[in-house]
């Protein structure tokens, strides 16, 4: 006989009786615990593998951002680089610029002061009579070009542009003034130009030629008093100073050129009859021994010639 371990219920009541068969119950119930369990089980695998995938994305997109920070490291240290053999290739241009400016003969003081020195010491200054000083003066820009200023607001030479921002040569002299304070012509001469208008940034500019290749420009003025062509004497109202063309404030704009090329204004507008010396040893670019020799014998002197005549001969 088999031991039939099932258990059965029996139940019994008015209607007869039912047999319960326990195990299958049991059997039942253990099979939905199980699914249950796999249920959860599946659950789970499935989170941590997405979990896992999102992760592995973090990871790969990290070490992209990682890859691309450096790739910038090192584009910015090249770029970092480049500014560098930029500012050296800007030092380099400026210093060519230099050279060449030696070149040129723009920047070359220096060299004049060693050529000239020699010929300065062959102008014989005692024998410059009184009426040959006069002529000079009359004839060659000196003195100021205004009896009332504040102030020389800008010296002639290199500067930073008060407007432009840029380093440039400053080719002449400032002086800060009233508007409608007279201007007066520094020597003979005669109006090489005289207009109303832009003219460069100079505005309301006043040119003056004078005798043995001078020439001064008065510039950013409110009115002009003389036209082109119109011959003026030293200490003439040619105009009155303003603010016009490019300018920061009120001021005459005051340059002293030979042949074209602009001088230190300074040295001319210091200059007098006091100090007549003073020029030939501030201002090298001019043969002034020459010029006094072409003065003397327009003035028909020769003995101030002869002096020099046998200066040479000696030499
Ligand atoms: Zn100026």
């Amino acid at each position: 006989m088999i031991l039939d371990k099932r258990l059965v219920l029996m139940v019994t009541d008015q209607n007869g009786s039912r047999h319960i068969n326990v195990s299958m119950i049991f059997r039942q119930l253990s099979l939905y615990f199980l699914l249950f369990i796999l249920g959860i089980v599946l659950f789970l695998g499935i989170s941590i593998s997405a979990f896992n995938s999102e992760i592995k994305d973090i990871n790969a997109k990290s070490i992209l951002i990682g890859e691309q920070y450096q790739r910038m490291i090192k584009k910015n240290s090249y770029l970092n680089e480049q500014i560098n053999q930029r500012l050296e290739e800007i030092a380099l241009a400026g210093d060519r610029i230099n050279d060449l400016e030696g070149v040129i003969g723009v920047n070359k003081e220096e060299y004049e002061s060693e050529k000239n020195d020699d010929l300065l010491t062959r102008i014989d200054l005692a024998s410059i009579t009184g009426a040959q000083k006069a002529f000079v003066m009359k004839f060659i820009p000196n003195g100021r070009p205004l009896d009332h200023y504040r102030r020389i607001s800008a010296e002639f030479g290199n500067r930073m542009h008060p407007i432009l921002h840029i380093l440039h040569k400053h080719t002449g002299l400032d002086f800060s003034a009233q508007i409608n304070t007279p201007v007066y012509s520094t020597a003979d001469g005669v109006v090489d130009f005289a207009a109303n208008g832009w003219n460069g940034g100079y505005g309301k500019l006043v040119k003056i030629s004078h005798s043995f290749g001078f020439k001064t420009y008065y510039a950013h003025l409110n009115n002009i008093a003389v036209k082109s062509g119109e011959f003026v004497k030293k200490g003439q109202i040619i105009a009155y100073s303003g603010n016009s063309g490019v300018s920061t404030g009120p001021h005459l704009h005051y340059e002293v050129r030979f042949l074209n090329q602009p001088l230190n204004p300074i040295n001319f507008v210091k200059w007098d009859m006091k100090n007549f010396d003073s020029i030939f040893e501030k201002e090298r670019k001019i043969a002034w021994q020459s010029l006094l020799t072409t003065i003397n014998n327009l003035m028909g002197q020769e003995k101030w010639d002869q002096q020099q005549l046998s200066l040479k001969e000696q030499n």
